[in-house]
């Protein structure tokens, strides 16, 4: 088990050190592009929405499966450059500003420069505004402080900085010896690094699959319309491999693998629900049933988009989700040996 950990694992952390805040992923994509072409079993293709399909032929090539994970991160754009050389953000995707104050960030322009700084708040300093705690955090009193000597429009303007840059927020990656990784973006890239990882196995192992099987790594699902397009005709089963949700009165744990039976979209396909969790006991995976309050996926997408196909949610469980992430190396080793086993299996009637 520690070598596939450490293999995930490595990825995971190669994965979050990429900026790719929905609307910016080329980078993470070919990366994965270039990190799959080793393995010759894998067909590649990419969409015009930025998303890459990887592709490895099954033995039944009628019905097909897809398993997605998003690339695509929580981010902002810089929205304003104010007099005093001070950045206001537009946010990309969903977030409270609380969950980035403080945070450090890059801000990456047109002519591909990259831009340090800080995320604050504008009266940030207590020895000179009072009553900090209380003002509101909102698009007008977060902002960002460059790391460079500007003091006005003018200046920041020069660096060649203006108003639709990405601005990516610092992962802040750490592994414990107790085995937790904290980093921001583990939604969903401890997911994408569990995908890569099961190409690698199967690929080097030269596993046979029943079915073909896509792994569609999608660049646009924070911001609602991730693998919704591009899914291949011949699919039947489509899982999204994305986060579960840990709060009060959830079921899900940084240890086991979540299984989704229900989020704001709705019910998720029983069939399928049934077949992971009937999967999930006969292999002896550790694994949580669990309903999301406020939540939907590239599957529910898909399924909004019109594909007629069978919908299911799985994923490692993430603390403090979109906001300062955890899990544990446990539930990335569950949640791959459930997808492992799923792709191995036979597909419900
Ligand atoms: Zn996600």
């Amino acid at each position: 088990m520690q070598k596939n950990i450490n293999h995930m694992v490595n990825y995971l952390k190669e994965l979050v050190s990429i900026p790719s805040p929905s609307g910016d992923t080329e980078e993470i994509i070919r990366f994965c592009e270039n990190l799959l072409k080793m393995h010759q079993r894998v067909e590649m293709t990419t969409t015009n929405k930025g998303a890459l399909l990887a592709t490895i032929r099954g033995n039944n090539d009628k019905k097909q499966r897809v398993l997605t994970a998003h690339l695509d991160t929580l981010g902002a754009m810089v929205k304003e450059i104010k007099s005093d050389g001070k950045i206001r953000l537009s946010m990309i995707g969903g977030f409270k500003w609380n969950s980035v104050e403080g945070e450090y960030c890059t801000i990456h322009t047109m002519e591909d420069e990259n831009y340090t700084g800080t995320i604050l708040m504008h009266q940030a300093s207590v020895h000179v505004y009072q009553g900090v705690g209380k003002e509101k955090r909102n698009d007008q009193n977060i902002e960002i402080r460059l790391d460079e000597q500007v003091d006005s429009k003018e200046e920041v303007e020069t660096l060649g900085i203006n108003v639709g840059d990405f601005v990516s927020f610092d992962p802040r990656y750490q592994y414990t010896d107790s085995g937790y990784i904290k980093s921001r973006h583990l939604d969903d890239k401890a997911s994408a690094a569990i995908l890569l990882h099961m190409i690698e196995e199967i690929s080097e192992n030269e596993l046979e699959i029943p079915y073909t099987t896509h792994f569609f790594f999608s660049n646009n699902e924070e911001i609602g319309y991730g693998a919704n397009a591009s899914i291949p005709h011949q699919t039947v089963e489509y899982i999204a491999v994305d986060m579960g949700a840990i709060g009060d009165g959830q079921t899900s744990t940084e240890h086991d693998v979540s299984i989704c039976a229900k989020d704001s979209s709705g019910p998720y396909h029983l069939g399928l629900k049934n077949q992971l969790v009937r999967l999930a006991n006969s292999n002896n995976i550790a694994y949580q049933v669990d309903i999301y309050p406020y939540y939907g996926s590239d599957a529910s997408a898909a399924i909004r988009a019109g594909f007629d196909i069978k919908h299911g949610l799985v994923g490692p469980g993430i603390d403090a989700s979109h906001s300062f992430e955890r899990t544990h190396t446990d539930s990335l080793w569950n949640t791959y040996q459930l997808l492992m086993a799923y792709i191995q299996a036979p597909m419900i009637k």
